[in-house]
């Protein structure tokens, strides 16, 4: 299959509306991380998603619309779920409602609940607009990849397999969205993005959990509460090594580690911030962003660990940040792409 990969515009618009509508898929940008859209109202539009991801059957899917009226014939909302969607939407905020029987079970991995969202990204919007469909759309990435963050990264892991992606530069926020929970007692963050729980809990005026395998794996036995939790995620092909601790003692240590394994032949290299780029000048210091703005790094991050496989990296050692606000996120991420492995200076 001849992938497109267009500007957008009108006639994109209703290029793509055509091939959603047909049961085709289309990549486009939002604000968070490029998504592989397809009809999420057509079952074989959905299953395709997941052969072209080559995403396991029961990690179910985030639907998107561009307006709340789309949400009635879908779905019923949790306490505080109205309050949420008033506060953060549009924006990088996925809520878990209770599924009616329209949204198939493909979707929703055959979970009661239907995780739903309404993205900010102009591109994204004007697309959920021209097809006025519910939109089911995970990362544009194969699966356990890191998620796309450029148009560019979705033709690296989609060409050939899609008709249509659209070009909309360098996504925003550039980790997925928060996933939250609030069907089951307690608000839960299941998946930490750019809305920090912070900012939830100032809503809704009451304590959010985050579920413990954010910031640890999964335990042999436990259930994960988000299915997308048990599979190895956002990994480069490198084996990548946290080093936390006070920077005056963790930057000399990336340096050691790194350049021991260049001792031994190991193509090497080190995450850091922009602060220490200097001083790693000699093991391949590759600039994660200010440890003062998390958020431009959780813009970067992706684009950095698809970069990794690009140079053919196999040993990386990363500086890391503290869990808070949108950190969490990243630490989220930095840490599954790390399999949690960790030294501490
Ligand atoms: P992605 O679409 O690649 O951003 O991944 C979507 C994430 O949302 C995955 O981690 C899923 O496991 C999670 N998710 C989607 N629907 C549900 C649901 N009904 N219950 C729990 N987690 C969900
Ligand atoms: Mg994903």
């Amino acid at each position: 299959m001849e992938t497109a990969l267009l500007l957008p515009s009108a006639e994109t618009y209703s290029r793509a509306s055509e091939i959603l509508s047909g049961g085709g898929l289309v990549a486009f940008p939002t604000e968070t991380v490029y998504g592989l859209g397809a009809n999420a109202l057509d079952s074989n539009a959905v299953l395709s998603v997941f052969a072209a991801k080559g995403r396991p059957a029961d990690n179910p899917l985030i639907v998107h619309i561009h307006d709340q009226a789309q949400l009635e014939p879908l779905c019923t909302l949790p306490e505080g779920a109205q309050e949420l969607m008033d506060a953060f939407w549009p924006g990088p905020l996925t809520i878990l409602c209770n599924k009616k029987p329209v949204v198939p079970d493909t979707v929703t991995a055959g979970l009661p609940t239907v995780a739903v969202r309404m993205p900010s990204h102009p591109v994204a919007r004007a697309l959920l607009q021209a097809c006025n469909l519910p939109v089911a759309a995970p990362s544009a990435n194969s699966s356990g990849r890191p998620s796309p963050t450029t148009a560019a990264h979705v033709m690296e892991d989609m060409k050939g397999k899609i008709p249509l992606i659209i070009d909309g530069g360098m996504c925003d926020v550039g980790v997925e969205s928060t996933v939250l929970d609030l069907c089951h007692g307690d608000p839960v963050v299941l998946r930490p993005g750019g809305i920090t729980p912070g900012m939830i809990s100032s809503v809704l005026g009451r304590n959010v959990q985050i579920a413990g395998s954010v910031l640890r794996p999964l335990r042999e036995n436990e259930t994960a509460l988000s299915p997308g939790m048990r599979y190895k995620h956002y990994a480069p092909h490198a084996v990548v090594t946290l080093v936390e601790g006070p920077s005056e003692r963790v930057v000399p240590l990336l340096r050691k580690l790194s350049l021991e394994q260049e001792a031994d032949g190991v193509k090497s290299c080190v995450l850091c911030f922009t602060e220490h780029v200097d001083q790693l000048s000699d093991c391949r210091p590759h600039d994660i962003g200010s440890f003062s703005d998390p958020s431009e790094i959780a813009h970067r991050l992706f684009d950095v660990l698809r970069k990794l496989d690009e140079e053919g990296m196999e040993a990386v050692f990363s500086e890391v940040i503290p869990p808070e606000g949108v950190g969490l996120a990243v630490m989220n991420r930095l840490g599954r792409a790390a399999a949690f492995r960790t030294i501490k200076a």
